[in-house]
């Protein structure tokens, strides 16, 4: 046994699933350690010297080192300051397999640091846990009518946000592309009537203290969760944002998005799952319903789902937004268009006013068995003053 090494331990690795072996026996470990756990895998023909080797450089770095022997692999545990141990390169030392941050490198976003669940306000909305928030409006706001009678659609819908996509990010630049500030003119006045907050969608760092000056909630769209200085830019407007998941992005991708926006000082943070890129090309999406409770375990943020762009098909808004209450959502965002087929973008989706019904009924009476009340909307607002 290596000197200085504690008793050692079996441990049974898991072909292909090293990660999750490793999580597993590292499992006793309160949350608190697990911050500072880095685990380094011996490739089966390590010699003793190849381990000495690498417990000498994390030790004289001032962190700690443990051998673990399983049947077929050894890992060492390296325990102290995790971002410390990146920069000694322990992946180039001979023997060395693979090295498996088991902390996570997220924080603020992180229920390692945040153990209890956040509650994020819209004005006087909450989205958190115990209520079921619904954010309700038009895919693009196109005229001041069309957004009118969609809020109050949604609001009759159970919505107590408004919401209308005014900087549009099409895939074809043929597209309806927004309204732009004309747009944010709109919402502002369906507000006033409503006394529905507004949520919209930024598209640009350039445009986030026009959108701001408006809007209650910033949006970043699915297409921009990897703009970092768009992150990082509604992380400095201290605005409550919207986070949308990125079509293609690993959960922990997301939540390093969200680590951007937090970074800036703004933890006012909700994530929305809405659907990833799958082979599968019945849906324009697949509803990642595991992202609910695999975001929730791993971040404090409010997770809600958007069902309308995750599978791009009217017939299945309401059976997902069953799925995404019973799986422990916090909120739901969902076009609703007074003509859907007639709208600029995703009309396909798009609930009419008849299809609002049924969404209602789930909204209200689903809610309570998943342990939430449906979040009501505020009483009409009269003229607000912009943001400033
Ligand atoms: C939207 O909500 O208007 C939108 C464009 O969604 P996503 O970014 O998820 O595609
Ligand atoms: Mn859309």
């Amino acid at each position: 046994m290596m000197k200085g090494a504690p008793e050692l331990r079996e441990l049974h690795i898991v072909p292909g699933n090293l990660r999750t072996a490793i999580l597993e026996q590292l499992s006793y470990e309160s949350l608190g350690d697990r911050r500072h756990l880095m685990v380094i895998v011996m490739a089966r023909y390590a010699t003793e010297e190849h381990m000495a080797a690498v417990v000498g450089r994390v030790r004289a770095a001032g962190g700690d080192a443990f051998v673990a022997r399983g049947r077929g692999r050894t890992i060492i545990r390296l325990i102290g300051e995790v971002d410390q141990f990146e920069s000694l390169h322990l992946q180039n030392l001979e023997g060395v397999a693979n090295v498996v941050r088991v902390s996570t490198p997220y924080k603020l976003v992180s229920r390692e640091y945040y153990p209890d669940r956040s509650v994020i306000m819209v004005g006087e909305v909450p989205i958190g846990p115990g209520t079921m928030t619904v954010i309700g409006g038009p895919c693009a706001v196109e005229s001041a009518e069309q957004t009118l009678a969609a809020a109050i659609t949604a609001k009759s819908a159970g919505a107590s946000l408004l919401r209308g996509g005014v900087f549009k990010p099409r895939a074809s630049p043929y597209a309806f592309q927004g309204l732009g500030e004309v747009g944010l003119k709109i919402l502002a006045d369906v507000r006033a009537e409503t006394g529905l907050n507004v949520v919209t969608e930024v598209t640009t760092p350039e445009d986030v203290d026009l959108v701001a000056s408006y809007a209650d909630m910033l949006q970043i769209g699915a297409r921009n969760m990897h703009n970092f200085a768009l992150l990082q830019a509604v992380g400095a407007s201290g605005r409550p944002v919207l986070l949308k998941r990125g079509m293609c992005a690993t959960i922990e991708e997301w939540l390093m998005a969200a680590e951007y926006i937090a970074q800036r000082g703004n933890l006012n943070i909700v994530l929305c799952e809405r659907g990833i890129r799958t082979f599968e090309p019945e849906t324009r999406n697949t509803l990642d319903i595991s992202a609910i409770p695999v975001a929730h375990r791993l971040s404090h943020l409010p997770v809600i789902v958007d069902p309308s762009h995750s599978a791009g098909r009217r017939d299945l808004v309401v059976p997902l937004t069953r799925a995404a209450i019973a799986a422990g959502a916090d909120g739901i965002i969902v076009d609703i268009h007074p003509d859907p087929k007639h709208a600029m973008c995703d009309g396909d989706h798009a609930l009419s006013v008849a299809d609002t019904r049924e969404f209602a009924c789930v909204a209200t009476h689903l809610a309570p068995f998943a342990g939430r009340t449906l979040t009501p909307a505020p009483g009409a607002g009269g003229e607000r003053p912009r943001y400033t």
